[in-house]
């Protein structure tokens, strides 16, 4: 190769690492900046809850009328569980992203996990009746999965229809699937649903896109359930044009016992 050949190369060669650094820089400046975001959401998340426990529990000490005592002291005690329930799901977030979250695999029978999603998250406040629908197609599917984990996501799913569905005629419809060797789960409610422009958010940590007054979460439960499916092997995601909001859960099927 000829003086002024390599030349040239060792330029291109140059000119390649070159904007590759500035790649580099510009990915890690990017994730600075989603760094910092975080950490002030976050920041902001606590700063709620904490502002109302000092604010009540200093109003208790000066002292109240016994009849108001017991209504701040109620305010205190919630609080301090929401505060305890969103630190719990930034460790849980934490321990999904990084990968290192311990499965508990079993055989599970997909009816009886969704019964007990449903059975769990009727505590979820507002308290509502919902008429259920649901289809027998999970009756006799067993999949092989951390049942506590695919629980988890349903009981979310199914506690956010509850927050966001009809509240005039409460309605839950629950549809399982199974096709070429997936098994899919469909949570949809009646409610006014998530509009086009934020259904690509909704899995986006502190997502909070609707009337926030009806929900009062800090927007990480959907976050965990997209880290939660892909743990599992499977998928979540949001399906438009059901009405309500719409929720597709997939899964590798394991396992189908016959009736
Ligand atoms: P949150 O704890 O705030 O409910 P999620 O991650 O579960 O957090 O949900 C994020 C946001 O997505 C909610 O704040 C709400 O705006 C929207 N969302 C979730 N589920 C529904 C639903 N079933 N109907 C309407 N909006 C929903």
């Amino acid at each position: 190769m000829e003086y002024s050949q390599q030349l040239e190369a060792q330029r291109e060669e140059l000119t390649r690492t070159a904007r590759q650094l500035r790649e580099v820089n510009e990915k890690l400046t990017q994730l600075s900046v989603q760094k910092d975001a975080f950490l002030s959401q976050i920041s902001h998340e606590l700063r709620t809850p904490m502002t109302s426990i000092r604010a009540f529990s200093e109003i208790l000490m000066e002292g109240v009328p016994p009849e108001m005592a017991g209504q701040y002291a109620r305010i205190v005690h919630d609080e301090a569980i929401r505060l305890t329930r969103l630190l719990d799901d930034l460790l849980d977030l934490s321990v999904l992203e990084n990968g290192s979250v311990q499965l508990n695999l079993g055989l599970t029978n997909l009816q009886q996990l969704l019964d007990r999603a449903v059975q769990a998250a009727s505590h979820t406040r507002p308290e509502r009746e919902f008429t259920l629908h649901r289809n027998p197609a999970a009756e006799n599917m067993f999949i092989r999965t951390d049942g506590d984990r695919l629980a988890q996501v349903f009981i979310n799913l199914i506690s956010n229809a509850r927050k966001y569905c009809d509240a005039a005629r409460p309605e839950l419809r629950i549809v399982v699937r199974h096709r070429g060797g997936r098994v899919m789960v469909d949570v949809i409610d009646n409610g006014s649903g998530i509009p086009k422009a934020s259904q690509a958010l909704v899995f986006e940590k502190f997502a909070r896109l609707t009337d926030q007054t009806r929900a009062g979460g800090a927007g990480l439960g959907l976050a965990i359930c997209r880290e939660v499916m892909g743990s599992l092997g499977g998928t979540i995601g949001y399906l438009p044009g059901q009405g309500g909001a719409a929720f597709r859960v997939t899964l590798p099927l394991r396992l189908e016992k016959a009736a």
